[in-house]
């Protein structure tokens, strides 16, 4: 069940209604969209419960049959929710780009790829730092130390820092450094990191999941949402299908049905979908031209010495040409 509260109620008046429930033992997560205020009852509410709430002052509206990720959804809250991060506005008119190496090697490997991307246009820094790896033996990170090193790019360059957090534990010392919590395609349903990332004040990027419904992702938005936090960035990133010839199949048909579905932003990672960089610009300008509303992009200076994902990584002026092919394509379509 859900409370949508009056644009003009009180403070007095919401502590009320949360009050009232807690008071009566309910769980309830309290989220501002915009200027508008969603009370969350998690779990079963009692019969005459709407009723009682709606008698109380502030209250617009009270919905018992509310779809399953009411918090996220555009039905109950049309307008787009925009995502600050720094300078940075998420979900806005600008197509924001995010690139960087898909891990964080060393100093001089970071700080040369940040200059050179932001250089090129994109607006956020990526980088992992604890990689959830599919071999044991593959590279896992440089751990805390790659979260320092992405501190001293973003200090050189001004850029934000995005990067992977891959256990509950870690949120804290994630959002030290980091701008934007990213929660990996292989943990979209690991619920207890999703509450964890709902409990920090960063930004979480959440990928879809390899083998996810959008109704499965918009879930576990929805997770993070009723934990506290509201600024959930959706990312499609690719979906295992029979086809081997790319890594992942993208599916661009995400883009317009979750704009249309929910008010989170939306961007698109053509980097993990593609598997080799021959696919990832013709990806990254269909994916605009879809309406996403950034990109997720992976970039090298020296792809093929990469200790993860070189293969799929562009050359720094492979993600030149990418960021001029990209702003042509979001200009066709009235975005900057
Ligand atoms: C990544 O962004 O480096 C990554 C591991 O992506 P995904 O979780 O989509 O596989
Ligand atoms: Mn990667």
């Amino acid at each position: 069940m859900i409370v949508l509260l009056d644009r003009a109620c009180t403070l007095r008046e919401k502590t009320d209604v949360v009050r009232l429930l807690e008071q009566e033992g309910y769980r309830v997560s309290v989220a501002p969209l915009g200027e508008e205020t969603i009370v969350g009852i998690l779990g079963e509410a009692a019969a005459g419960l709407e009723d009682r709430l709606a008698r109380l002052p502030g209250v617009r509206r009270v919905d018992r049959d509310v779809p399953p990720y009411a918090l996220v959804s555009r039905a109950l809250h049309p307008e787009a929710t925009t995502i600050r991060v720094g300078d940075v506005t998420i979900g806005a008119a600008e197509v924001v780009v995010i690139a960087g190496p898909c891990s964080v090697e060393s100093e001089d490997q970071i700080l040369t790829i940040a200059r050179s991307v932001a250089r090129s246009g994109a607006r956020l820094l990526r980088g992992g730092a604890f990689k959830p790896r599919t071999s044991p033996y593959g590279f896992q990170g440089l751990g805390e130390e790659g979260l320092r090193l992405l501190a001293a790019a973003r200090d050189a360059t001004g850029l934000p820092v995005v990067t992977e957090v891959v256990s509950p534990e870690d949120v804290d010392l994630v959002a030290s450094h980091a701008d934007v919590l990213q929660i990996g395609a292989r943990n979209m349903q690991n619920f207890r990191l999703l509450a964890a990332c709902g409990r920090s004040a960063r930004p979480v990027l959440l990928k879809r999941g390899i083998a996810a419904t959008l109704d499965e992702l918009l879930h576990a938005a929805e997770y993070v949402v009723t934990h506290g936090n509201p600024r959930v960035i959706l990312c499609e990133r690719g979906i295992r299908t029979f086809e081997t010839a790319t890594r992942n199949t993208l599916d661009v048909g995400a883009v317009p049905v979750l704009k249309a579905r929910t008010h989170l932003p939306v961007l698109v990672d053509p980097s993990h979908a593609a598997g080799d960089r021959a696919w990832v610009a013709p990806l990254a300008r269909a994916a605009v031209a879809a309406g996403a509303d950034g990109l997720l992009v992976e970039v090298h200076h020296d792809p093929e010495r990469a200790r993860s994902d070189g293969r799929q990584s562009l050359t720094l002026p492979g993600f030149d040409e990418l960021m001029a092919a990209t702003r042509r394509v979001a200009a066709a379509v009235g975005r900057l």
